[in-house]
């Protein structure tokens, strides 16, 4: 009888008498506390009003709702949302799914010295734009413009909010109302709405296509250049591949072509990898002093992606380009807050000596692990669960990790996993479980089994993993539910 039960339910008032009331007032103050309740009674009105679902957890066999057990039901649920609405929407998670660069993740994790430089952005006042030798106005570029130059050969750099802005500024800067050739095999869409045309006509640049899907010739781009071209533009297919009867042109194919008709080439390198990956099994991957040595003018690529950095996007190149995206009105609106600006030059300051990028670079790190530690590490995790219990089976198996963040499609990495098959629950309930941890844990499902990869759980949060899963598969607490 539903006007039965609804005239049970307890008036605000009356909780707010109950011991367990002043805990609540004192830590979350009297007004929240009263709004968690109302909210509580509403949820309980609305289920007895429209679906039994749940009724008979509080009601038992009698089907008679207990006013004890109904009102634990709106103190445990009142606690919860209130404890909820003080823990921050934006935290930490341990990302187990074996793909290090997640976009949906933050993509890049920062090292220690990273994290100290905005560490110290953070702290004070700082000399974002600030001479401090002659005490005068300096520009924010100065932190890292140098560095750049002197890691990947450039002439003069420049960094912006992110890759896309710096792709959208570099043509608005260098092509605008005028035609930019691009090969049919890279009007390419990266995800996020990132879309080539479409950036392109934004920028203000007209897109002038040539060649075929699969294969584009010099000779394609030579017949299209006209007095309206204004530059040549050569972007990394990042996230897929075209295989089989392919043809691209290279850099330096075009880099010489546009000498010839006094017309800059432009290079959207994505990922912007600055070291050499091949010696730890990956495909080769131009770097950007290599695009830079083979005669592009411009180059733009990531800062979070493999090069590890802050999100943004830096641009690379002659002098005279650059100075010319510089002065874009453009320009003030995508630049770098003083916390990326802090990161980014500790970023680059790590590729100064290439060996200190591997040791302190996670992206790097990450790409870097053996095997043989990433077998021991799974196993350290299976053998801290040990016998606690868990209906389900808990396995060591091998698996295959990626780079992930459209960068090296196709490119694996040997990985191993730790694998939870359940008995009781379905791989999705425990998956979701793991989410919702106080330190999340992200995983994948492949048959109905919960994989966590090891290569994207770093040795500091392998112990921190190992907690969450006892947690969440021995401590399997289960609140009062309606
Ligand atoms: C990722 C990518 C972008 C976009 O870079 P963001 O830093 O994510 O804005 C642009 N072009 C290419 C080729 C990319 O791979």
């Amino acid at each position: 009888d539903k006007n039965k039960i609804l005239r049970q339910l307890p008036k605000v008032d009356r909780l707010l008498e109950e011991p367990e009331s002043a805990e609540l007032c004192r830590q979350y103050g009297r007004e929240r506390t009263i709004e968690a309740f109302r909210e509580a009674l509403d949820v309980f009105r609305n289920q007895i009003l429209h679906g039994e679902e749940g009724l008979e957890e509080l009601s038992g066999k009698t089907k008679e709702i207990k006013p004890e057990r109904l009102q634990a039901w709106i103190f445990d649920r009142s606690q919860t949302r209130l404890r909820e609405s003080d823990t921050s929407s934006f935290q930490r998670v341990l990302n187990a799914t074996g793909v290090i660069l997640h976009t949906n993740l933050g993509r890049a994790p920062m090292g220690e010295h990273q994290k100290s430089a905005v560490m110290e952005a953070m702290w004070g006042y700082s000399n974002l734009e600030y001479e401090l030798l002659q005490g005068k106005r300096g520009h924010r570029q100065s932190h890292y413009k140098d560095l750049i130059c002197q890691i990947t050969g450039a002439e003069d750099a420049v960094a912006v909010n992110n890759n896309a802005a710096a792709v959208s500024l570099i043509l608005g800067a260098m092509a605008k109302k005028k035609e930019v050739v691009v090969s049919r095999g890279e009007l390419i869409e990266i995800g996020g709405r990132f879309r080539v045309p479409d950036v392109m006509e934004q920028s203000g640049a007209i897109l002038r296509e040539t060649g075929c899907t699969n294969r584009t010739r010099i000779s394609d781009y030579e017949k299209v250049i006209w007095e309206e071209t204004a530059a040549l533009l050569k972007v990394h297919t990042s996230n897929y591949k075209i295989v089989g009867f392919t043809e691209e042109t290279s850099v330096k194919e075009l880099a010489q072509l546009g000498k010839r008709h006094g017309i800059p080439v432009i290079v959207d390198l994505g990922s912007g990898v600055l070291v050499n990956l091949e010696k730890y099994g990956l495909a080769h991957e131009t770097t950007v002093q290599e695009v830079l040595k083979e005669g592009a003018d411009v180059v733009c690529f990531s800062g979070d992606k493999l090069l590890g950095g802050p999100q943004a996007g830096i641009i690379a190149g002659k002098k005279k380009y650059i100075k010319a995206i510089e002065n874009h009105p453009m320009m003030r609106m995508l630049r770098l807050d003083k916390f990326t600006t802090a990161a980014l030059e500790a970023t680059f300051r790590e590729y100064l000596d290439e060996k200190n990028a591997w040791a302190n670079i996670p992206v790097l790190q990450m790409i870097a692990r053996g095997e043989e530690e990433l077998r021991l590490q799974a196993e350290m995790i299976i053998k801290e669960l040990g016998e606690g219990g868990y209906p389900g089976r808990i396995t060591l198996e091998k698996s295959r990790s990626a780079v992930g963040g459209g960068s090296l499609p196709g490119e694996e990495m040997p990985d191993y996993a730790v694998v939870i098959e359940p008995k009781e629950e379905r791989a999705e309930e425990l998956s979701c479980r793991l989410r919702r941890l106080p330190l999340p844990v992200i995983g994948h499902i492949k048959n109905e089994k919960v994989w966590l990869e090891m290569r994207t759980i770093s040795a500091e949060e392998a112990s921190l993993l190992a907690n969450a899963l006892k947690e969440a598969l021995f401590h399997k607490k289960r609140a009062v539910e309606i």
